[in-house]
């Protein structure tokens, strides 16, 4: 089982779904050559995808381009079903730092076809994801500053302030079709700068306020 935790406030929860924004950042879209969508693109990552700070990413040998995407991570710390933005918030126990790590090459392939993206995207070490810290101590998450570096080197650098939906909108959203439940986690998209790693690299990822996490790559 994977745990999220909020050691501010001694909480634990066991992590149910993983459900992730695509395209929530224009520029990165963009970057991709993808049209900026109107609705949330959401996809989900199994819970077994989950590594900690510390953790090693495998890449699989189906791929040979494996991208890292940081994003502001949402835990989910009571149940709701259909929730209005304006309530939303009180759904979101706290904030933590997430890599969506992406098998760029798998899933261009299978997006060609109109196929299902998980084996590109719900890999076993394909969420490396931090401890988060209590909703109360961040006062608007649309002001946040988000990095990631490869080996000591710069590679995203960008603000939630740019986000296409807004934290409000994409739980409400997500809860109108997925029941959401203590312990589930919401990835919200990353901004552009993404690129791929290789084995021995280091990645270092931070959010201002949030926290960070290293992560290896082999
Ligand atoms: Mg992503």
């Amino acid at each position: 089982m994977k745990t999220a935790k909020i050691p501010a406030t001694g909480q634990e929860f066991t992590i149910g779904k993983i459900v992730c924004l695509g395209r929530n950042y224009a520029e990165h879209a963009r970057e991709l050559g993808n049209e900026v969508p109107q609705a949330p693109v959401i996809f989900m990552k199994p819970a077994t995808a989950v590594i900690y700070d510390g953790g090693t990413v495998h890449i699989p040998a189906y791929s040979q381009a494996c991208h890292h995407e940081i994003e502001l991570a949402l835990l989910i710390g009571r149940e709701c079903r259909d929730v209005a933005p304006e309530q939303a918030m009180e759904y979101v126990a706290g904030y933590g730092v997430a890599i969506d790590m992406t098998l760029r090459d798998v899933q261009d392939r299978l997006k060609s076809k109109g196929l299902p993206w998980e084996i590109a995207k719900g890999f076993d070490t394909s969420c490396p994801l931090s401890d988060f810290v209590p909703a109360s101590t961040v006062a608007d998450p649309h002001d946040l500053t988000l990095r990631l570096s490869v080996n000591g080197e710069p590679r995203q650098n960008g603000t939630t302030a740019d986000m296409i939906h807004r934290v409000p909108g994409i739980v409400s959203h997500i809860s109108s079709i997925f029941t959401l439940e203590p312990g589930d986690v919401i990835l919200t998209g990353t901004p552009s700068g993404v690129g791929s790693v290789k084995a021995g690299d280091v990645m270092d990822g931070e959010i201002s306020g949030v926290g960070s996490l290293k992560v290896f790559v082999h």
